[in-house]
């Protein structure tokens, strides 16, 4: 694939008759969608060539890092498709650290991939405030997967299976379960889920009246683009904060009316408009917990009636709260908690060798 190619294209440089590009394309996209080509990638072509030019016997490429997609000619004239998985090695990895300078650097030091760092930075960021709180000489260890192709070449960096960080001398450690339902999530040692980082309504009982995105405006007529989720619950009810932070801002705010920003960890923030009145003590500065009552719904404000505008950003940047991908908070029982204490004395096992099966190899 070069710059500005499609497949269709790549098919009609190999001379392949249109008809048969389209049978094969049309074919293909059962099992691979031929818009995810990118630029670089290799594409095998089987051609035979005959008197009208080339017949198209077979296709493949590489469709994710353990899989090959492709497409055969049949004697019946039809093209089938097929995936067949490559041959990997995975192995399992074990690598610990102490911060030094910043976590990423001292996670690179240690041989940690970096989607692997990012994914820890993220377990964390609502226990840890990773500016304040990280100290040099807190310690970081992670067991993740790693895929090898059959000339031993790194491929892949699959799951965090654990994450543990030991801060001001507190130690949190996460593992990743996949419980009945198929659902992957981390817990902690006793089966806790992670707490949940941001409530995802934030008034009790109240009825999500209005999404994220472009809509016609209820009191200026014109669309615009609605920039947080509002939720309709009668005056008087009360508004809780989203997640533990501080708050930046409580006051009037423009056509806001009665509003609060709250500084949470893991560089969100959200924020709470038209509010009626806000809960005693609620000033900037001040320190909020999880679930505690920031202030009560209103009108205040451009509004046309109680509810509360509701906006989430990350790094300044407004998201779309209901689709937020949030940890479940759930607690493990029963014979799932037996089934969770099997995996993690096995994931333990690896933590006390601390396994790399790259320096084994260097060895
Ligand atoms: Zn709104």
């Amino acid at each position: 694939m070069e710059n500005g190619d499609t497949l269709a294209s790549v098919l009609g440089k190999a001379k392949i008759p249109s008809q048969q590009a389209h049978a094969a394309i049309k074919a293909l996209s059962a099992v691979y969608n031929p818009r995810r080509l990118q630029i670089g990638q290799q594409i095998a072509l089987t051609l035979n060539p005959d008197d009208s030019g080339q017949t198209l016997v077979g296709l493949e490429l590489s469709s994710s890092f353990d899989r090959y997609a492709g497409i055969t000619l049949y004697p019946d004239g039809d093209y089938r498709s097929f995936v067949t998985p490559k041959d990997l090695t995975k192995t399992t990895v074990a690598s610990s650290g102490v911060i030094s300078s910043s976590l990423f650097a001292d996670g690179m030091q240690a041989g940690i991939p970096a989607a692997t760092m990012a994914n820890f930075l993220r377990l964390f960021s609502f226990d840890i405030d990773f500016e304040r709180d990280v100290q040099p000489n807190d310690r970081f260890e992670v067991v993740f997967e790693r895929y090898r192709d059959r000339d031993g070449n790194v491929v892949h960096t699959g799951n965090l299976l654990y994450a543990g960080f030991t801060v001001g001398g507190k130690e949190r450690g996460y593992y990743r379960y996949s419980d009945g339902n198929g659902d992957d999530a981390y817990y902690n040692p006793k089966g806790q889920g992670i707490r949940k980082a941001l409530l995802k309504t934030p008034v009790d009982g109240a009825r999500r009246s209005s999404g994220f995105g472009m809509r016609r405006h209820p009191v200026l007529g014109y669309t615009k683009m609605h920039t947080g989720v509002d939720f309709a619950a009668a005056r008087g009810t009360p508004i809780r904060a989203a997640g533990d932070g501080v708050l930046t801002f409580a006051g009037r705010k423009g056509s806001y009316g009665n509003y609060i920003a709250i500084r949470h960890n893991g560089n969100y923030a959200t924020a709470y408009a038209h509010m009626h009145k806000f809960a005693r003590g609620m000033r900037s500065g001040k320190r909020v917990k999880q679930g505690q009552v920031i202030g009560y719904v209103g009108t205040t404000g451009r509004s046309t009636g109680p509810h509360l505008h509701y906006e989430v950003m990350l790094n300044g940047k407004r998201l779309n709260p209901s689709k937020l991908r949030l940890p479940s908070g759930k607690s493990l029982k029963g014979p799932e908690f037996k089934r969770f204490k099997q995996q993690i004395a096995v994931i333990d096992a690896l933590r006390q060798a601390e396994t790399d099966d790259e320096l084994v190899a260097a060895r």
